[in-house]
């Protein structure tokens, strides 16, 4: 089946499955298959719940005349999300960055959907699939798309704005994320840089942190970018009001009080308000946009438990986040401060120098009580209570009593440390 012919059907079932435990009706299943799983096994189960279509690649699994085969079923899904992008009206803003992707764009779409239709990026589905995934949620009536676009190598958001080509673009920050696959700090600037080589080379808008040196020198002279900054004025000047603990902002004369937590959704705020007013949403949404945002997922939240103050922080971790985390915490002016800190992942050779510093850190701000839970940080340097994994620090906190304490809760996925709330 050519793309032309599989988008026509597309445009009749237009919901995309991939997971046959949600399948939609009158929806088409793609049968990915990963490392642990082959989804033409599950072909026939998708038809079986309501799906229209199931697009295979493995002839034995040719089960009704409702399975379409096809020589690889990823590649075909991003075929025809790349089709699909290319005729539609949508305008696309493209996102990434080390930290706060999925907050800036949670941050835009509020902002964008008071007066447009949008769609966005679900949750961090921000990959090789998601992004194809996001582009197949644009309808005829979408307006605006904002598109979260996550990589751990080089090449891989260049691939992404293939399918996606960009109509505007903006990188959180160059941070230390991903550091094995992208091999050091240089490797993530020249990574997410791609989003930039992409917009420049279409003569595309960039929407501008004028305050990170780095993205700066990168843009040098090109005209199509605009800014924010509190410093260096470049379109915008939109200043931090408080961060105690939540943070509030200024410009032109409205305060823009949140329920986001930490200096480093500062930015993450300041770019939603530049795209809303390049979008030429009132004042007043913008504000409110904002306001209303609450952030979920244990990214950056903030839960009282049993007389515990408690920042949940533990859906990620990298060096950059870690930090701006525990600098912010320190901050807080709060006391009986207890640090939970999980694990760092995806470091490579980088991880022994990493997990040192952010000893070394934490033993320069000094706080109540630490705990470092994971391999990685059980091998540093230092005299606070380090415990090999979550189940070491289980056992150790049936013989602690806590008692209204302020607890920052940060690690990577991996160590999924949420599951300390359950202790407290
Ligand atoms: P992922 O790579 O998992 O998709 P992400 O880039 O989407 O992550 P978020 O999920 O928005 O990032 O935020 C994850 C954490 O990163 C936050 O809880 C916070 O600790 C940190 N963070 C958020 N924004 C920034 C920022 N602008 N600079 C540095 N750190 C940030
Ligand atoms: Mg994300």
């Amino acid at each position: 089946m050519t793309i032309d012919n599989l988008h026509n059907l597309f445009l009749e079932y237009p919901t995309v499955c991939t997971d046959t435990r949600k399948i939609k009706k009158n929806s088409i299943f793609f049968a990915l298959t990963g490392e642990n799983f082959n989804g033409n096994k599950f072909a026939l189960k998708a038809i079986e719940n309501g799906a229209e279509y199931a697009i295979i690649d493995e002839e034995e699994y040719m089960v009704s005349d409702k399975t379409i085969l096809v020589n690889n079923v990823l590649k075909t899904l991003q075929e025809l999300s790349e089709y699909h992008r290319n005729h539609c009206t949508a305008k696309i803003i493209a996102l990434t960055g080390s930290n706060g992707k999925t907050t800036t764009k949670e941050l835009i779409n509020s902002v964008l959907s008071k007066k447009y239709q949008t769609i966005a990026t679900e949750g961090n589905l921000n990959n090789h699939i998601g992004v194809p995934l996001t582009l197949l949620k644009i309808t005829p009536n979408t307006e605006i798309a904002i598109v979260e676009m996550g990589a751990n190598h080089l090449g891989e958001i260049e691939f992404l704005c293939k399918i996606a080509k960009p109509d505007y673009g903006y990188i959180t920050n160059f941070g230390k994320a991903h550091l094995e696959g992208f091999g050091g700090i240089e490797g993530v600037i020249k990574g997410k840089s791609e989003l930039y080589n992409h917009l420049i080379s279409g003569k595309k808008n960039i929407f501008l942190n004028g305050d990170d040196p780095i993205q700066k020198e990168k843009l040098g002279n090109y005209i199509k970018k605009i800014g924010f900054s509190a410093h260096n004025q470049k379109y915008y000047i939109i200043t931090l009001q408080d961060s105690s603990p939540f943070i509030s902002l200024q410009f032109e004369n409205t305060i823009v009080n949140t329920q986001l937590i930490g200096n480093y959704n500062f930015t993450n705020c300041c770019a939603a308000i530049l795209i809303g007013k390049y979008f030429n949403i009132p004042l007043n949404d913008i504000r409110s946009a904002i306001e209303e945002y609450n952030p979920k997922n244990n990214r950056s939240q903030i839960i009282n438990k049993n007389g515990h103050h408690v920042i949940l922080d533990a859906y990620n971790a990298n060096p950059s986040s870690m930090k701006v985390a525990l600098e912010n915490f320190y901050n807080i002016d709060r006391e009986n401060k207890i640090l939970f800190l999980g694990d760092m992942f995806e470091l490579g050779k980088y991880a022994e120098v990493e997990h040192q510093a952010i000893v070394d850190l934490i033993t320069k701000l000094k706080f109540e009580k630490v705990f470092l839970i994971g391999e990685n940080f059980h091998k540093t340097n230092s005299t606070f209570t380090k415990l090999k994994s979550y189940d070491d620090l289980r056992e150790a906190l049936k013989s602690i009593i806590l008692k209204n304490n302020t607890i920052l809760i940060k690690g990577s996925r991996g160590m999924a440390l949420e599951r300390i709330l359950d202790f407290l």
